[in-house]
């Protein structure tokens, strides 16, 4: 028996699970609130694990195209003091492939595939148990029925409350994002500081993280504690304003690393949210919810992994053994909040100690999640 299934959302967590629906011969409307893939940035480099990204994208059968795309030496990293000195030069393997790095245009690129997405169609609310399933109601005033309803829609999923009425919370840390383009030739020594990964500066309550992406990009990503206002008195649009409010609150850091910030160009403010550590919900029969909308937590390099392996997993139990689906999503969910549970605690303790009153946790972090 085929159900009448529906993911909203196109990120990781949907894509993925659409994809390994569809490999399966499952069909799956996906629903997305964009007019076009590319209608925003895609946003930073993503780290896949093996266990969790990269193996739910073998469960898609999108590996090879992965591994093809994917930098393993962005695994490189770099952390340093305010002051400029080297603390810590990690490199991989030339054959590791722990945790490989891909643009996630790329990624969303291998994902969509030749999936039928339903662009332009945002669900503004999910009403369970009516008489004929989950009746999903559009922004353009539509409506549609289905027998079930994934909400993969990202940190204010609008299916959450369908199932359960905590929403994220302020976790006291900040993040102002900014770019540099074709950073190995119009900034050598910044590409240098950088190399092939990331470097990190971790100072009092604040630290200063670059990234290279594909392409000589780079995101660089001013992180500090602050009120939820910080930025009241700044207008985003004012560049420069923000860069000497950010050089401001870096004061005294050494110049090659304010050089993130100098020469940075729009910036975007992310005050970073999360849903309660343990976030769990009474099962409601014909809706439930995926990666960011299940369990939203600091950014620490497992959100969109667990994203995507919740993804396929719950695709693969609903494929394989169709019969009663109230069941699967019962028996995933369960799967889903252990796991997500899990990590939801090592990535707030994690978030504390990467922007704390003592830089050296942070150093100390690395030196227990690196392998030497
Ligand atoms: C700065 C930063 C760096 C990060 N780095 C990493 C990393 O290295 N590794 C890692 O694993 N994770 C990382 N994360 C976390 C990761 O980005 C998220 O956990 C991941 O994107 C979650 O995927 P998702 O599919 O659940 O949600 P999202 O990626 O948020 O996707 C949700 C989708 O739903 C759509 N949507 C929203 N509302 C509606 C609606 N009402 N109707 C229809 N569609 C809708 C959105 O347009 C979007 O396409 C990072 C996060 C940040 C902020």
């Amino acid at each position: 028996m085929r159900h009448r299934i529906a993911v909203v959302g196109s990120g990781p967590a949907g894509l993925t699970f659409a994809r390994v629906l569809h490999r399966h011969g499952y069909p799956v409307t996906v629903l997305e609130r964009d007019p076009a893939p590319d209608a925003r940035p895609p946003g930073g480099t993503l780290d896949l694990h093996v266990g969790l990204g990269q193996l739910a994208l073998d469960k898609a059968g999108l590996l090879a195209e992965f591994q093809a795309l994917s930098r393993p030496e962005g695994q490189a990293m770099r952390i340093l003091d305010p002051d400029g000195t080297v603390l810590r030069d990690w490199r991989p393997r030339p054959d590791d492939r722990a945790n490989p790095e891909i643009d996630r245009g790329q990624l969303r690129d291998i994902l969509l595939g030749e999936l039928d997405v339903e662009w332009g169609r945002a669900v503004t609310q999910v009403v369970p148990g009516t008489r004929d399933g989950v009746l999903a109601h559009f922004a353009d005033g539509r409506q549609e029925t289905f027998d079930l309803v994934v909400g993969a829609d990202g940190a204010w999923s609008r299916i959450r409350p369908a199932v359960s009425s905590v929403t994220p919370h302020y976790t006291g840390v900040t993040l102002v994002e900014t770019s540099l383009d074709d950073v190995d030739t119009r900034h050598p020594g910044l590409a240098r500081l950088i190399g092939d990964g990331s470097v990190a500066v971790y100072g009092v309550n604040r630290a200063l993280v670059a990234q290279r992406n594909g392409g000589g990009h780079v995101k660089v990503y001013a992180q500090f504690r602050a009120p939820l206002d910080w930025l009241t008195n700044l207008d985003l649009a004012d560049v420069e304003a923000v860069r000497s409010g950010l050089l401001a609150l870096f004061d005294g850091w050494a110049a090659p690393v304010l050089d993130l910030l100098r020469h940075g160009t729009a910036f975007v403010y992310r005050p970073l949210y999360v849903l309660p550590v343990s976030h769990t919900w009474t099962h409601v029969p014909g809706v439930t919810l995926l990666g960011d909308a299940a369990h939203l937590m600091p950014p620490l390099g497992a959100g969109a992994n667990l994203a995507m392996l919740e993804g396929a997993e719950l695709a693969e139990s609903i494929a394989t053994d169709p019969g009663d689906l109230d069941e699967a999503v019962r028996a995933f969910e369960e799967q889903m909040w252990a796991r997500a549970g899990r990590w939801s605690k090592i990535t707030t303790a994690g978030l504390e100690r990467l922007v704390s009153p003592d830089p050296a946790e942070a150093l100390a972090l690395f030196d227990e999640v690196q392998p030497s």
